[in-house]
């Protein structure tokens, strides 16, 4: 898969990108992540990549032509045009199924607004989805597109070291992950739950399922509405009810 990043600060964003497992799986070539600078497609001697909004108000907006020239660049290298994603507080709500989707696609290209965004015949011409990390306001795209092609790169074949590194994690099946522990076995008076020194892994399966349940009625029973069940999940839920209502 290849992920390109068009913004104003390609430096940060490779950066970024270059580091731990994502960097490790870009030298590996499971991925491939390019970061475009905006400016470089400004016609004037200034390379000036914003302007006043129409109709007053405060701030800058990102202008049509240097972000047009930027994709059209790169829908012309890659000989197609991308799956074009604008990061925005306006997109939906990203999630752990828009990022499985986004992960199974050849190529996807993500725009970081800045200032007061961009310019909206942008969106209009080119976007084919908005997406945002959540109901709260950023300064810049940057944040957000890193966030996604970081979320997006974990779930391509290879980057981790086995699917089930990710099939466990929280939201993936919607539930949140159970507790987990390394090393001491007691930290300063606290001892691991003594289950996961049993090596009885039928019982660190069990313990550990009803811990997710747990974790996810607690702090978000919104998700449970949607999760995958499994057999055995409506008795443990019960108990756990049972368990809640005590407290
Ligand atoms: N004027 C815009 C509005 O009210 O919707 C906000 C612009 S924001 C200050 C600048 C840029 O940061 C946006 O163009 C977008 O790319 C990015 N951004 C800010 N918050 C975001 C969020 N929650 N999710 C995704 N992108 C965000």
């Amino acid at each position: 898969m290849r992920i390109d990043l068009l913004t104003l600060f390609p430096d940060m964003c490779e950066t970024v990108m270059a580091e731990s497992i994502v960097g490790r799986a870009r030298k590996k070539g499971c991925l491939q992540v390019c970061c475009h600078q905006i400016r470089d497609f400004a016609f004037d001697k200034h390379q000036r990549v914003d302007d006043c909004p129409f109709g007053g108000g405060k701030g800058m907006l990102l202008m049509t032509e240097p972000i047009s020239l930027c994709i059209d660049d790169l829908t012309a290298h890659l000989g197609k045009k991308p799956h074009m994603i604008y990061m925005s507080p306006q997109g939906r709500v990203l999630d752990q199924q828009r990022v499985k989707e986004l992960a199974q696609m050849e190529n996807i290209a993500i725009l970081c607004g800045h200032y007061e965004g961009v310019d909206e015949r942008i969106l209009d011409t080119y976007v084919d989805e908005q997406i945002s990390l959540g109901d709260f306001v950023l300064t810049g795209g940057e944040l957000p597109a890193l966030a996604l092609a970081d979320a997006v790169s974990r779930m391509i074949d290879g980057v981790l070291a086995e699917d089930v590194c990710f099939e466990e994690e929280s939201h993936y099946n919607g539930l949140l992950e159970y507790p987990q522990y390394t090393r001491p076995a007691v930290w300063r008076g606290q001892a691991v739950p003594e289950v996961l020194l049993s090596g009885n892994h039928g019982n660190i399966a069990k313990w550990r399922r009803a811990q997710s349940l747990w974790r996810t009625l607690k702090n978000r029973p919104d998700m449970l509405e949607k999760a995958e069940f499994q057999k055995g999940d409506g008795e443990l839920l019960y108990q756990i009810r049972r368990e809640m209502e005590k407290e």
